[in-house]
């Protein structure tokens, strides 16, 4: 397989990149490029699970490709690109809510060296739209002025000033990806996974063009429990008190799952840090060892409690985007729409509200759930978001 297979469903974008790698290629290899065949930096935009920083690794290995930029998926080059470990790649991956400035200048800095494999220094920055403001300077000026071999592939979901600051886009080629279709989705799960045709043609309709989601659904009981839950919210909304109940059991579930996660990346953590500054020790300097021991524990918990933040809220944008999918499914069979429904699964309880709820009353619950998304990107307490909204969900 080719790095670019990992790209599913945007040939476009795949052809774009193919010919930016080779012209890059060229110019390592002292070859004359047409003006703009290849830029210094980049911006993968899309909606969550298009694949926006599956896109930018790709492009990544296929810039340190050791066989002409073909990102053959086969070389050295393009395999320590995909196992994270290439010396010229530089990763920021956002495990709290925001990128900070040290992190970046530490980045900007090594980024600025020659790349030691001969080819590219390349910088992935997941989650662009979470660098701080100081960050986000930090980085422009490497933008404006990147060495000549260094190359910038920032991840976020669209060009919106709220994304992106439109100093550093403006510098930026942007590279839009879209929601792949469930046939693509369900193509890579076979292909890849080993998935049963079956099985994958369900998980990608249900995760809606979500790669990772469908993969998960495909392969974890758990997330299809979680999910079955959830899409059983809608019909049981029957009383303000099933409304508060179905709030509770929704914020509950987010929790475990993020408290599921952290237990799992915490202990270890933790314990590998201890380890690497030495926990025990006698003579002089100690004193001053413990204080410097003891705050970079603190600034581990300090990143791991943010790390939990996020997982909690991610899990509850989750829930919400089934439950947005089920009042879409209840529209497309209240209007007689022709279009595939996101569960199939839920068939029974959507025909019954279709009939319970006109159109209009669907839409305003639509609403409702993308509602409580906004409010908790904008840091609303959950909990209040979550049962305002179950509220407004209540059947008649
Ligand atoms: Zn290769």
């Amino acid at each position: 397989m080719t790095v670019w297979d990992e790209v599913v469903g945007q040939p476009a974008v795949v052809e774009l990149l193919r010919s930016a790698a080779a012209a890059a290629a060229d110019i390592v290899s002292g070859q004359p490029v047409p003006p703009g065949a290849m830029t210094h930096a980049w911006l993968f935009t899309g909606p969550p699970g298009s694949g926006r920083s599956v896109a930018a690794r790709a492009f990544a290995a296929a810039l340190q490709c050791e066989r002409g930029g073909l990102g053959c998926g086969e070389c050295a080059g393009c395999h320590t690109v995909r196992a994270r470990t290439h010396a010229d790649l530089h990763q920021v991956v956002p495990e709290g809510l925001s990128i900070a400035v040290h992190e970046m200048r530490a980045i900007v800095v090594s980024a600025a060296r020659l790349p030691i494999g001969g080819r590219w220094q390349v910088v992935v920055i997941e989650d662009a739209d979470r660098l701080t403001e100081a960050a986000s300077n930090a980085l422009l000026k490497a933008v404006e002025e990147p060495p000549a071999r260094t190359v910038f592939l920032l991840c976020a979901p669209s060009t919106h000033p709220d994304d992106i600051a439109v100093t550093i886009r403006s510098r930026c080629r942007v590279v839009a990806l879209r929601t792949p279709s469930a046939d693509a989705v369900a193509d890579v799960l076979v292909r890849r996974d080993k998935i049963d045709p079956a099985e994958a043609a369900w998980a990608a309709q249900a995760a809606q063009g979500h790669v990772g989601r469908a993969r998960r659904l495909a392969r974890d009981g758990q997330a299809r429990d979680r999910r079955r839950a959830v899409i059983s919210v809608p019909a049981s909304l029957t009383s303000l008190a099933a409304c508060f109940t179905a709030a509770d059991q929704l914020v509950k579930a987010a929790e475990e799952e993020a408290a599921a996660v952290s237990a799992e990346l915490d202990g270890p953590e933790t314990e590998a840090l201890e380890r690497s500054l030495g926990a025990g020790g006698t003579g002089r300097g100690v004193a001053a060892a413990v204080r410097g021991t003891a705050g970079a524990i603190r600034d581990l918990q300090r990143r791991q409690k943010s790390r939990a933040t996020r997982a909690q809220r991610d899990a509850l944008d989750r829930a919400l985007v089934d439950l947005a999918a089920f009042y879409r499914d209840v529209l497309v069979v209240g209007t007689g729409a022709e279009v595939r429904p996101a569960h199939p699964d839920a068939a029974d309880d959507v025909r019954r509200l279709a009939r319970a709820l006109a159109p209009e009353d669907a839409l305003v619950r639509l609403e409702a759930v993308l509602e409580c998304r906004e409010e908790l990107e904008l840091n609303v307490k959950p909990r209040v978001a979550v049962e305002a909204m179950a509220v407004a969900l209540r059947l008649p």
